[in-house]
């Protein structure tokens, strides 16, 4: 699969190109190629914090009455980022959950299942689940709306993982630059990082989490219109 893209018009998906602007061939709609690569990455995180850790960490709270361990969780597959745009965009530009769950419905046919992603990181995870498929349009929509909504175990926790995630390209590199031959006692002596680098990422994080607040209604007037076509 290279280079798809999730019309916000019709809900079809389509082969992109490596042009400015992407341009649907069932309808006409078009976007700025790196508009939309910034959306989709934004709905990448929106799957990875909003879902799926998450829903991990819920589990935890429910299970153990607070969040026990920090997981490493493998990527959903690309097709929930087109879910997540479409429930994102979607929901702020006033469609119903319905209208969402048709445009997924569309995009998990459109895309086909791949054998390489299952469970809960396949696409089908929510078709076959329709509870789940309620509840990843809820949590999709409230990671972008109103995040501060969720318990404020579970939030930082997936604030956390954020800042790790925000972490480890300086851990690399300070790890590149170190002797090859570095012993794990020099790694112990290099980490944790200085408390200016930690809090400079939190800060960071939190930022950006408070940026999707700006989603408004009016960044997506006029997508979905074309859904049913
Ligand atoms: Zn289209």
């Amino acid at each position: 699969m290279k280079n798809m893209t999730l019309c916000c018009f019709c809900g079809a998906v389509f082969e992109g190109n490596d042009g400015s602007v992407l341009q649907c061939p069932h309808c006409g709609w078009q976007i700025d190629a790196g508009a939309y690569k910034a959306l989709l990455g934004a709905a990448q995180g929106a799957v990875k914090y909003g879902w799926q850790y998450r829903r991990c960490y819920e589990a935890d709270v429910a299970q153990y009455g607070r969040v026990e361990r920090y997981y490493c969780l493998a990527e959903c597959e690309e097709a929930f980022h087109y879910a997540a745009l479409a429930a994102a965009s979607g929901i702020i530009g006033g469609l119903a959950y319905d209208a969402v769950k048709q445009v997924i419905q569309k995009i998990a046919a459109a895309l086909g299942r791949d054998k390489h992603k299952s469970g809960e990181t396949s696409i089908f995870y929510l078709i076959d689940h329709p509870e789940e498929m309620d509840r990843f349009i809820q949590y999709i929509d409230e990671y972008y709306t109103c995040f501060d909504s969720i318990s404020e175990e579970v939030r930082n926790a997936v604030f956390e993982e954020m800042v790790v995630d925000k972490m480890s390209p300086t851990m690399d590199r300070l790890l590149q630059e170190a002797n090859p031959d570095m012993d794990t006692e020099g790694i112990r002596r290099m980490s944790p990082f200085p408390e200016e680098e930690i809090f400079r990422c939190m800060l960071e994080v939190r930022r950006e989490v408070d940026q999707r607040h700006k989603l408004r209604r009016e960044d997506f007037a006029g997508l979905w219109e074309n859904k049913d076509k």
